[in-house]
C-alpha cells in the first residue's frame, strides 16, 4: 500500500497542463479537466483596473483585467509603475489554486496611447491612405513592444471597421471606406502578434513571443457601415452588401491568426450584434474555423436589452448564446458571475457553452506563454517612446498626408515651401497642440488638447526645418490686419476638428470649428497659404478652398509632427492617395466610390504629388 500510494502522490503531482513541453490541446484539456465551474466563469470575467484588486482577482479567479477608455491611468505613471501594477493583479491570480494567469488589455489603437511619453503613430484614417502593409506591420510591431513595456500583454487593436459615412465619430478609427484597403492593413496584425508559422491550422491563434501582444480585432460586424453613420446604431443592408463590404477583412485576421475578435454594439437590421449567433457562432466560429476567443465590448450585453426594458438575466443568456467567450463586464460583475452561475447550474445555458468559451481563452493564454512567464520584467522599458519608434511614426506622418491643391493653378505651384525665406507665418488652433494632433484615444478616452504628452507639433518642427535666418511667426488666431501689416512671405495655417472618441464623434455638420473657418479667411485672404486639416475625416472645406493656395489633409498624424514638415519644406514628395471619399456638402451623405451618384469635391484615390527637393 506504501508503494501504491507514494506513486498516486507522484502522479497526482504531475500538473500536465503546467508542462510547456505538451501539446497545446493536451493542456488545456488537462486543466480544464481540474477546473470548478467557478473557475471557468471567473477565465469568462473582464473588469476595469478601477474596481480590479489583487484580492478581487483572487476571489472570483478573474480571467483578464483591462483599463477601458474611461478608467484614466494616471498620466506620469512611468513604465515600471505600470509593470509593477499588472505584476500585483498578476499575483492575486497564480496564488488561485490552479495559478492561472490574467490577461490585461488596454486600447493601443495607435501606439501605446493611454502611456504617458509613448509614440502615439497616426490614426487609422491617415494609415489607409499610405496602402502600405508593411508600414503598418511595423507600426504593429512597434506598438506591441511600446505595450509590453508596461507589462501589459493584450492590444484592444486593430479596429478593422470600414467606415462608410464620415459623420461616425469612429471614422478615424477606419483605415477607409474601400473593404480592400481596411483588408490590406490587416497586416498589422502579424505585427502585432507576430507571423503565424508556415503550415498553422487555419483559425488558430498565434502569439509569438514575449515583445508580442495579442491583438482584437473589432467591431465585428457592420461597426462603419451604420445609418447615417450613428455611433452604436444599425446597420441597414442585406446580406450581400453586409458580407461584401465589412466581412473581408476578418477572413484575413482570421488566417493571420488573430487572438481575439471583439463584438460591435451596432445591430445589423435591428439584431444586436452581441446577440447575434448566426454571426458569431455559425459564421466566425464554425465557418471560418476562428479559434482563439470571442470577447464582448465594454457592457456590450448591457445593451442587448434596452433601458426601458433591462433584463440583465436575459442579456447573459443571449450573449452566451450568441458565442460570446469573455465578457468586458467592467463593474457589474458579479451581476454577471451570479447570472451565468445561475443559469448553468439551472440548465439554462449548457456547459458545453462555458467550456467552449474557457477552452478557447485558455488556447490563447498558453500559445503566448503566459503560463511559462506571468510576470513582466522592466527589461522592454527602453522601448517606450523609443527613438526608433518616433522615427517609424515620422516615417508614417510623411506617409499619410494627402496634398488635395497646390497652387492657385498647377502651373504655379506653392509647395514644397522654401525654407529660405525672411518671414513665414504660422497660425492657427492646431499648429502648436500636441493634444489635438494626436486626436481621441490619446492618453485619455476623448484626447485632450495642449502639451498632453511628448511629441513635437507642426509649429516646433517649422522651426526646427526652416533655414536658421527665416523668421517664424507665430499667432494662434491673427486679425487680418495683422496679416496685411507685416510682410509674411507666405503662410502655414493649421486648423481642424477637435479631439473626440465614439458617439461624442458623431456630427451632422461636419464643420471645422471656429475660430478654424476665420483664421483661414484672415491669413489666406492677404498672404499665399497653405493651409493643413488635422481632422478624423473629410470636413466640410469647400467654401473656403477659392482663397486657399494650397491644401493638406493630415488627419490625426500623432506625436511626431516632423513628418509634416518633412513633406511641405520638400525633404519628401507626397505620394498620399485619399482612401477616403471627400464630399462637397454633407447632405451627399453616405457617399462612397462606386455609388451610382458620385460627385465628390475630391474623389476616392486623389493626391497631387510632389518631388523631393534636391540639395
Ligand atoms: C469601445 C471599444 C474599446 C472598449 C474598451 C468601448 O467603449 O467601443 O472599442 O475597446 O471600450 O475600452
Amino acid at each position: 500500500t506504501v508503494i501504491c500510494c507514494w506513486i498516486s502522490m507522484a502522479e497526482a503531482d504531475y500538473f500536465k497542463y503546467k508542462d510547456p513541453k505538451k501539446p497545446i490541446g493536451v493542456r488545456i484539456k488537462d486543466l480544464m479537466k481540474r477546473m470548478t465551474l467557478e473557475e471557468k466563469i471567473g477565465q469568462m470575467t473582464q473588469i476595469d483596473k478601477k474596481v480590479a484588486s489583487n484580492e478581487v482577482i483572487n476571489k472570483y479567479f478573474i480571467g483578464s483585467v483591462l483599463s477601458g477608455g474611461g478608467s484614466v491611468p494616471a498620466k506620469q505613471a512611468s513604465p515600471k509603475t505600470w509593470v509593477d501594477m499588472v505584476n500585483d493583479y498578476q499575483k492575486g491570480s497564480l496564488s488561485t489554486r490552479l495559478g492561472i494567469p490574467l490577461i490585461y488589455g488596454i486600447d493601443a489603437v495607435h501606439g501605446h496611447n493611454n502611456v504617458y511619453k509613448a509614440t502615439i503613430f497616426p490614426h487609422n484614417v491617415g494609415l489607409g491612405v499610405t496602402r502600405d502593409p508593411v508600414l503598418v506591420k511595423k507600426i504593429g510591431a512597434a506598438t506591441a513592444r511600446e505595450v509590453r513595456a508596461t507589462g501589459i500583454q493584450y492590444a484592444f487593436a486593430p479596429c478593422i471597421a470600414v467606415c462608410r459615412d464620415p459623420r461616425w465619430g469612429r471614422c478615424y478609427e477606419s483605415y477607409s471606406e474601400d473593404p480592400k484597403i481596411v483588408k490590406l492593413m490587416t497586416e498589422i496584425i502579424p505585427g502585432l502578434q507576430g507571423e503565424i508559422p508556415a503550415g498553422s491550422r487555419k483559425g488558430v491563434p498565434f502569439v509569438g513571443g514575449p515583445d508580442k501582444v495579442a491583438a482584437c480585432a473589432k467591431h465585428y460586424l457592420g461597426d462603419g457601415g451604420t445609418h447615417l453613420g450613428t455611433n452604436e446604431g444599425n446597420t441597414i443592408v442585406d446580406a450581400k452588401e453586409f458580407f461584401s463590404i465589412h466581412m473581408p477583412a476578418y477572413y484575413d485576421a482570421v488566417i493571420k491568426g488573430v487572438a481575439t475578435i471583439m463584438t460591435s454594439y451596432s445591430s445589423w437590421n435591428g439584431v444586436k450584434m452581441h446577440a447575434n449567433r448566426y454571426l458569431v457562432t455559425d459564421f466566425l466560429k464554425n465557418r471560418l474555423k476562428f479559434k482563439g476567443f470571442v470577447i464582448s465590448d465594454w457592457q456590450g450585453i448591457d445593451r442587448i436589452t434596452t433601458p426601458e426594458h433591462t433584463n440583465y438575466t436575459y442579456s447573459i443568456i443571449a450573449g452566451m448564446n450568441a458565442g460570446i467567450d469573455m465578457f468586458m463586464v467592467p463593474y457589474n460583475y458579479t451581476e454577471f458571475i451570479d447570472g451565468l452561475t445561475y443559469l448553468v447550474k439551472n440548465r439554462f445555458i449548457p456547459m458545453s457553452r462555458v467550456d467552449d468559451a474557457v477552452k478557447r481563452i485558455l488556447r490563447v493564454k498558453f500559445s503566448m506563454g503566459l503560463f511559462e512567464k506571468p510576470l513582466a520584467d522592466y527589461s522592454m522599458a527602453k522601448y517606450l517612446g523609443s527613438q526608433e519608434h518616433r522615427d517609424l511614426a515620422r516615417e508614417a506622418v510623411r506617409k499619410t498626408l494627402v496634398l488635395l491643391k497646390n497652387g492657385k493653378s498647377l502651373k504655379k505651384p506653392l509647395l514644397p515651401l522654401p525654407k529660405k525665406a525672411s518671414k513665414i507665418l504660422v497660425a492657427g488652433s492646431h499648429a502648436d497642440n500636441i493634444g489635438y494632433q494626436c486626436g481621441g484615444w490619446t492618453i485619455e478616452w476623448q484626447g485632450l488638447s495642449g502639451d498632453i504628452t511628448d511629441g513635437t507639433t507642426i509649429l516646433s518642427a517649422v522651426k526646427k526645418t526652416v533655414d536658421p535666418k527665416t523668421q517664424v511667426v507665430y499667432n494662434e488666431n491673427p486679425s487680418d490686419s495683422f496679416v496685411k501689416s507685416n510682410k509674411f512671405d507666405y503662410a502655414i495655417v493649421v486648423v481642424g476638428e477637435h479631439p473626440y472618441a465614439e458617439t461624442f464623434g458623431d456630427s451632422k455638420n461636419l464643420t471645422i470649428p471656429e475660430p478654424g473657418p476665420s483664421t483661414i479667411n484672415n491669413v489666406c485672404g492677404s498672404v499665399k497659404c497653405v493651409v493643413v486639416v488635422i481632422s478624423g475625416r473629410p470636413v466640410v472645406i469647400q467654401p473656403y478652398l477659392k482663397t486657399i493656395d494650397a491644401l493638406v489633409a493630415a488627419w490625426l498624424p500623432g506625436s511626431e509632427g516632423q513628418g509634416v514638415t518633412d513633406v511641405l519644406f520638400g525633404d519628401y514628395g507626397f505620394t498620399g492617395k485619399l482612401a477616403r471619399t471627400w464630399f462637397k456638402s454633407v447632405d451627399q451623405l453616405p457617399m462612397n466610390v462606386g455609388d451610382a451618384h458620385y460627385d465628390p469635391l475630391y474623389p476616392f484615390g486623389f493626391g497631387l504629388t510632389t518631388k523631393p527637393r534636391k540639395n
